[in-house]
């Protein structure tokens, strides 16, 4: 329940509330009506016969209509790439193949203004973050990786290392662009070939990028771009000329994809669901670690693997802590995605929306105590209030399982050896973050976290230099930097 609010919190809290409306301007991007699938080079009609919509979260209304792929267009896509794999990527020399992927990198450049409107208005995350993390990130992930083609020698010193043929790549809607870009640039680098697969409620940036694609003059069949759900990916992943699954989503499919592909030969790599821990000890900014929590786990609605959905506070500074954030969330902004004003944009579908919000019950009848903002939610479209817990015991559901929302659970500790013991209690292993004055204590922290990524003194930082995955139920493999281009190449 909302607490009573002081006269400085309501002023501010009125105050970026009275902002006037700075819309981004949606005609720089174009959305057509219908989308087929890009299956070599050209785009194609689905055998199935069959579409579905896309829709603005924030609105409600239809964007698209996008192509579902079944068995029999899988198989023409996994051709399409084996084709091109065996006649072209592979024998071309890597510094062509670099110029290839560099062009595509400076292409999204180029239209990143209109890649940002579309994932906006395709997965309801607020304009700030798509035109100024999702899409400049992606086309530096296929700069970085261009560098590494006609390098692998130094990645790989004193060994040879040849591609893996076909690789079948499916990705969540949370990044949709992003995702596609840390999954086909290191492929290509590594002289793979690509059969991709969006999520069925983001695919527009794919299909954008399948146009960049095409226009970047890349071999046809070299990456295929198919939509579709769970089946259509389920049909990826059994297809028998697949040689690599890479995947990032919930751990449940993670799970039903390494069934499906046990014992064969083909690999994988699953990046997988998150509890990540942000960890304030009490000698740290506290002001610059409320505002890493907040952007940790509030900014992109919580819709980030990685997201720091719980926090722990040292003791003697977990009132102070706890009053901030609360302040803090009173200023935040929840409303239309396209305004540049907004923090919180929409929940990128209404099964999510109810995810989160029985989530939210199930806190608060486990015990722990609530604190929402008292922001007003746009009457149409699918919305959550920020939303941060109290009173969380270790065990709660909330404090455990991933919510995929912008839900906070907040606990107190002691000493390192409490917080180490309770952050790496959970199924998961993603990332953690560090608050503290002390590089000694950061050391520390960060050997004993199980996560992939620990952040100090700031958190969700990404760089295409830096690998990313995750222990035990978050999944294995990494991408991203050198460690990215293993998981594309056998060792010979
Ligand atoms: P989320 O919970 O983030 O929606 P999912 O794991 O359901 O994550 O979805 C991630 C991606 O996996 C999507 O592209 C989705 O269509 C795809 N997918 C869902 N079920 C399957 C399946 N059984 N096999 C392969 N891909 C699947």
């Amino acid at each position: 329940m909302a607490t009573k609010k002081s006269n400085t919190i309501k002023l501010k809290f009125d105050s970026a509330r009275s902002l006037a409306p700075a819309p981004e301007s949606k005609s720089a991007a174009k959305i057509d009506p219908q989308y087929e699938l890009f299956i070599n080079g050209k785009m194609e009609k689905p055998q199935s016969k069959k579409y579905f919509p896309t829709i603005n979260p924030a609105t409600e209304e239809k964007l698209s209509m996008i192509a579902e792929a079944n068995g029999a267009d899988v198989n023409k896509a996994v051709t399409a790439a084996r084709n091109a794999y065996a006649k072209t990527w592979k024998k071309m020399p890597p510094a062509e193949r670099a110029k290839y992927i560099y062009r595509i990198a400076r292409m999204i450049q180029e239209r990143a203004r209109e890649f940002a409107i579309i994932e906006t208005l395709d997965g309801g995350k607020p304009i700030r973050e798509s035109r100024d993390f999702d899409v400049p990130t992606a086309a530096n992930h296929f700069f970085y990786y261009a560098g590494w083609a006609d390098k692998l020698e130094y990645a790989f010193p004193n060994r040879r290392t040849e591609p893996l043929g076909v690789a079948g790549q499916i990705i969540p809607w949370n990044f949709p662009l992003l995702m596609a870009a840390w999954k086909i640039a290191p492929a290509l680098a590594c002289g793979n070939t690509v059969v991709l697969k969006p999520a069925e409620n983001t695919s527009l940036t794919a299909l954008k990028l399948a146009e960049i694609i095409q226009e970047a003059d890349l071999p046809p069949g070299v990456v295929n771009i198919i939509t579709g759900a769970g089946a259509t990916g389920a049909a990826i992943v059994n297809h028998p000329d697949i040689n690599k699954i890479a995947f990032t989503g919930s751990t449940e499919v993670g799970k039903i994809i390494q069934r499906a592909i046990a014992g064969t030969n083909k690999k994988a790599t699953l990046e997988l669901g998150g509890k990540a821990a942000n960890i304030i000890f009490d000698d740290a900014p506290l002001d610059q670690a409320v505002e890493g929590v907040i952007n940790g786990i509030f900014f992109n609605q919580g819709h980030v693997c990685c997201a720091g959905s719980r926090l722990y506070v040292q003791e003697s500074v977990f009132k102070e802590v706890v009053r901030k954030l609360k302040d803090r969330l009173e200023t935040l902004i929840v409303g239309d995605p396209i305004d540049k004003n907004t923090d919180i944009g929409a929940i990128n579908s209404k099964a999510q929306l109810d995810i989160i919000n029985k989530y939210i019950k199930i806190g608060q009848q486990e015990g722990a105590e609530m604190y929402q903002s008292s922001c007003a939610l746009p009457k149409k479209g699918f919305f959550c209030r920020p939303t941060i817990f109290t009173n969380v015991a270790q065990s709660n559901r909330i404090a455990q399982e991933e919510i995929f929302g912008p839900v906070l659970a907040i606990q107190s500790f002691r000493t390192d050896d409490e917080v180490i013991e309770k952050a790496n209690n959970t199924p998961y292993g993603l990332s953690a973050g560090v608050w503290t004055d002390k590089g000694s204590k950061i050391f520390n922290m960060t050997t004993k976290l199980r996560a992939g990524v620990v952040w100090a003194n700031t958190f969700n930082k990404f760089d295409p230099g830096s690998p990313f995955g995750g222990y035990k139920e978050s999944g294995y493999g990494r991408e991203g930097g050198v460690h990215g281009l293993n998981a594309y190449v056998n060792i010979v």
